[in-house]
């Protein structure tokens, strides 16, 4: 979870999105940089973002127009979430897949949407072990010995939950194709956040276990 993003008079948060868990150089560099010039400090989330901390609110605009205009992304409202990948093929021996380009290909698919609602998590895991968390995330997709093991509705917190498997063997345009059935779910049952573990025993839930 990376949690509740509080500001006071004085300062903010930013939280640079950082797809695939991947931190472009320039970005990097030119954090060091600022976070040098301003006195913030840089915090890695556990949903793999960047997030800076004690931001001076009046620095902020010109940072994030720094940052910007080296091709970062913020988290915003509204925004499809940025999945949570383990490291996978080729630098994990067990990996059964590169979770870098499903990612990429996810969200190359879903992340031009309007709007989602929040509270929604992906995770993808190159093999079973799910490393990134994805039986414990709203939309886990898990590379299995044939296919892809699709899971929805687990989650952390104080009440863990486990996710429900609804798609088992599936192939990478059958996983596309559950994740956008499930998140036009979420939206049409879901006014403002909703984890998904709220609605998989909704009577109209368009998925069975399997
Ligand atoms: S989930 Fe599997 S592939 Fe991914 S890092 Fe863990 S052991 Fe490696």
């Amino acid at each position: 979870m990376s949690g509740n993003t509080p500001t006071t008079a004085e300062s903010e948060q930013i939280t640079i999105l950082l797809p695939a868990g991947r931190l472009p150089r320039a970005i990097l560099a030119e954090v060091n940089a600022l976070a040098a010039r301003h006195g913030f400090a840089i915090y890695l989330t556990t949903l793999q973002n960047l997030r800076l901390l004690d931001v001076p609110r009046s620095a902020a605009v010109e940072i994030r127009e720094r940052l910007a205009a080296l091709g970062a992304e913020f988290k915003a409202a509204g925004r499809f979430p940025v999945p949570r990948i383990c490291i996978g093929s080729p630098y994990c021996s067990l990996g059964r897949i590169d979770t870098k380009a499903l990612s990429d290909t996810i969200q190359e698919r879903f992340s031009g949407r309007a709007k989602t609602k929040a509270k929604l998590k992906i995770a993808i895991s190159g093999c079973i072990l799910s490393c990134s968390g994805t039986r414990t995330s709203d939309i886990g997709v898990v590379a299995a010995r044939h296919g892809y093991d699709v899971y929805a509705g687990g989650k952390g917190g104080p009440a863990p939950k486990i996710g429900r498997r609804i798609l088992k063997e599936g192939t990478e345009e059958e996983v596309l194709a559950a994740i956008a059935t499930l998140i036009d779910f979420h939206d049409r049952r879901t006014t403002s956040k909703q984890r998904m573990a709220k609605l998989i025993d909704d009577p109209g839930f368009p998925f069975a276990e399997v």
